[in-house]
C-alpha cells in the first residue's frame, strides 16, 4: 500500500495509464551534418507540423472547455515563432553542424536552465511552456509516436508525476476512473477540479520520487483515505469492488433525484445551486440537477494562461454559462486571487499572511482598469439570462461603494457604445470576513443579496488557516461562534428584506440542513457532487423537527456536541 493525501473522495479500480514524460534518445551529439539545407528543411517541416498540431489541440480544447482554458495554446504557438528561440536552434545547426533534434534539445535546455535560475514564477512557467513546445518539435523530428490518452478505448486510472488543471480539463471524465499524482495536495486546483468532476484522486505520494506504477498495472485507489494499492491481492480486490459497487449504487440511487424538487417532507422548498469554476463543472452540475449557479469562481478563467483575459474572452465564457443555465440565475463572483490562488503572469509579492493580505476585492479596487474589464464582460453577458454580480471579501461599506462606482463607469461606457445590458442587475457580497457579519445590518442596506462564504469565515473567526494541515483539527465549521455568526447574518438579511444564501463548503454538508431551515436560509450553493446528497437529506427531513434540533444546537457550547446532535438527527431520519 502507498500512502498519499486524499485529493477527491471515492474508490476507483482499474488499469493504470502512466502519462509518460517526454524523454528522448537523441542521435550522437557529435554527428556531422553534411547537408545543412536538408537539416533546415527538416526543422521547418517539424515546426509546421507542430504548429498544425497545436492549432488542432487548441480547437478541440475550445470546444470541450471553452476559450478560457484553450488560450494557453496561444502562448505555445508564440514560442514556435519566437525569433530568439528559433535563432538559437538555427545557430547550433549552422555553426556546430549538429542535427536539428540535437539543436532543439540544446536550445530547450539552455532556455529552461536560464529561466529556472530567475527568481520569478512567471519566467519559470514560461520555461515549462518552452519545454512543452520544444518536446513537441523534438517528437516530430525524431518521428516518436504520439502520446495519446486511451480515452476512446477503455476507462483507466491516470497516473502522472503532476497534472495541471488544464491537463485535467482536457480529460474525458467518462473514461478517467481515478487519478494518482506524485505531486500535489488537497488544495491544489487539480484536486478541486477532480472533486467537482467526481473523480477519486490520491496525490502527494509519500516518499515517492519515481512513480511506483507502470501502465497496465491494476490499481485500487481509495480517495477517501488517500491510499493506492498496486496489483492488489484477490482478497483486496473483492473488498474494494464491494465498496466501490456500494458507492456506485448509492450514486445511481441519488441520480434519480436530479429532476426532483429539493423539498422537506412537510413542504419547505430549498434552491440548490452549484459552485463552479469551469464550463465542464457546469455540465456536471446540470446533470446533478443544479438550479443555477450560486458561485462562479472566475479566477480560474485567469489561470493557466499568459495574460489577463480580455473583455471578449470573458464575455464568451460568461455568456456560455448563462445560456446553459437556462433562465436560472448565475452569480458571477469577481476576481478572488491572492491567498492560495496565484496567477503566473501577475506575481504577487510574498506576504507573511497572504490570507490577510492583498487579495480579492482589495486587488480589484487597486487595479480598477482590470476590474472594469471583468465588470464590462459580466454586464455584456447579463442580456443572455439572469446574471448577478458578487464582490468577494467585503469588510466595509466603502469597498461596496467603490466597487459600484467602477460598475457604473462600465455601464456608462456600454451606454455610450450602445451596448445593451441588464440595467437592474443584482449586486451582492460574500459574507466571509467577521467584520461583515458584525455589521451585516449596515451592509444589507447597500446590496441586493448576501452569500455566506463559510470557508473563509471559519478561518477568520477561529484564526485557523484553512491551508495549514497542522491545525486542521481546529477548523470547525460547526463551532458555536460560527453558528452565531450564521444567525446574525441571516437575521440581518431577513430584517432588510434581501436574499441570503450560503456558498461555502458547509452548504454541501448534509449535517447542516437543520441549521439552514431554522435560520430561514433557503438558497444553498455547493460543489456539484454534493447536490444530490443534500437533496436526499432534505427529502428525508421534517422541517419542524429540524428546527427544534437546530435551536438546541445553536444554544450548545461545544462543536463536538453540535456535530453529535446533527449526526444523531441524520441517523434517526435514514431509512434502512
Ligand atoms: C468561501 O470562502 O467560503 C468561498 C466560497 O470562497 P472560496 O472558497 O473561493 O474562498
Ligand atoms: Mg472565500
Amino acid at each position: 500500500m502507498i500512502q498519499g493525501i486524499s485529493g477527491a473522495a471515492g474508490v476507483a479500480i482499474g488499469k493504470a495509464f502512466v502519462l509518460p514524460s517526454w524523454e528522448w534518445d537523441l542521435p550522437d551529439q557529435k554527428m556531422d551534418v553534411v547537408d545543412l539545407a536538408k537539416e533546415f528543411e527538416r526543422l521547418y517541416e517539424g515546426i509546421r507540423t507542430s504548429r498544425n498540431e497545436i492549432e488542432i489541440i487548441k480547437q478541440e480544447f475550445n470546444e470541450v472547455v471553452g476559450p478560457e482554458e484553450s488560450s494557453i495554446f496561444d502562448a505555445h504557438l508564440a514560442i514556435l515563432e519566437d525569433p530568439v528561440f528559433m535563432s538559437e536552434i538555427q545557430g547550433i545547426i549552422e555553426r556546430q553542424y549538429k542535427a536539428a533534434e540535437v539543436a532543439v534539445k540544446e536550445a530547450i535546455d539552455h532556455f529552461v536552465t536560464m529561466f529556472d535560475l530567475l527568481d520569478d514564477e512567471y519566467m519559470k512557467e514560461r520555461a515549462l511552456d518552452i519545454k512543452d513546445v520544444g518536446n513537441r518539435l523534438l517528437k516530430h523530428l525524431l518521428g516518436a509516436p504520439e502520446i495519446t490518452l486511451p480515452s476512446d478505448t477503455q476507462p483507466y486510472i491516470l497516473v502522472a508525476k503532476e497534472l495541471s488543471p488544464s491537463q485535467l480539463a482536457h480529460l474525458n471524465p467518462n473514461y478517467v476512473l481515478g487519478i494518482v499524482t506524485l505531486i500535489g495536495g488537497k488544495t491544489s486546483h487539480s484536486a478541486i477540479m477532480a472533486r467537482a468532476l467526481g473523480i477519486p484522486m490520491v496525490s502527494g505520494l509519500e516518499n515517492s520520487v519515481n512513480l511506483p506504477v507502470q501502465t497496465g498495472d491494476t490499481l485500487i485507489i481509495n480517495g477517501d483515505e488517500g491510499t493506492v494499492y498496486v496489483n492488489p491481492s484477490e482478497k483486496m480486490m473483492e473488498k474494494y469492488t464491494r465498496i466501490r459497487n456500494q458507492q456506485l449504487r448509492k450514486k445511481e440511487q441519488l441520480q434519480v433525484l436530479a429532476e426532483v424538487d429539493a423539498v422537506t417532507k412537510d413542504g419547505t422548498l430549498m434552491n440548490l445551486a452549484a459552485n463552479i469554476s469551469s464550463t465542464k463543472e457546469l455540465e456536471m452540475a446540470l446533470r446533478h440537477g443544479a438550479k443555477g449557479v450560486g458561485l462562479f469562481r472566475t479566477e480560474f478563467l485567469y489561470m493557466d494562461r499568459a495574460t489577463f483575459p480580455t473583455i471578449e474572452e470573458q464575455y464568451e465564457v460568461y455568456r456560455h454559462v448563462v445560456e446553459r443555465a437556462g433562465g436560472q440565475s448565475v452569480v458571477i463572483r469577481t476576481l478572488d486571487i491572492g491567498g492560495d490562488k496565484q496567477l503566473d503572469y501577475f506575481p504577487l509579492a510574498e506576504e507573511d499572511n497572504p490570507f490577510l493580505g492583498y487579495r480579492a476585492i482589495r486587488i480589484s479596487l487597486d487595479l480598477k482598469d482590470l476590474f472594469k474589464v471583468q465588470l464590462t464582460a459580466i454586464l455584456r453577458a447579463s442580456v443572455h439570462g439572469k446574471v448577478k454580480i458578487m464582490y468577494p471579501m467585503i469588510s466595509s461599506i466603502d469597498e461596496i461603494r467603490e466597487a459600484n462606482q467602477v460598475l457604473h463607469e462600465a455601464m456608462g461606457d456600454l451606454d455610450r457604445q450602445g451596448i445593451n445590458y441588464d440595467k437592474d442587475i443584482q449586486i451582492g457580497i460574500m459574507i466571509e470576513v467577521p467584520a461583515a457579519v458584525v455589521m451585516a445590518d449596515l451592509l444589507a442596506a447597500e446590496v441586493d443579496f448576501f452569500s455566506i462564504g463559510t470557508n473563509d469565515l471559519v478561518q477568520y473567526v477561529l484564526a485557523v488557516d484553512r491551508m495549514n494541515e497542522q491545525i486542521a483539527h481546529l477548523y470547525h465549521p460547526f463551532h458555536p461562534s460560527i453558528l452565531r455568526m450564521l444567525k446574525m447574518t441571516a437575521d440581518a438579511a431577513h430584517t432588510a428584506g434581501i436574499d441570503i444564501s450560503v456558498c461555502g463548503e458547509l452548504a454541501g454538508d448534509e449535517r447542516a440542513v437543520p441549521i439552514w431551515i431554522e435560520l430561514g436560509i433557503h438558497n444553498l450553493s455547493m460543489s456539484p457532487q454534493s447536490l444530490l446528497r443534500v437533496k436526499h437529506r432534505l427529502l428525508n427531513t421534517n422541517a419542524e423537527e429540524a428546527k427544534e434540533v437546530a435551536k438546541s444546537c445553536i444554544s450548545m457550547s461545544r462543536s463536538q456536541d453540535i456535530e453529535a446532535k446533527l449526526e444523531e438527527f441524520i441517523e434517526e431520519n435514514t431509512e434502512r
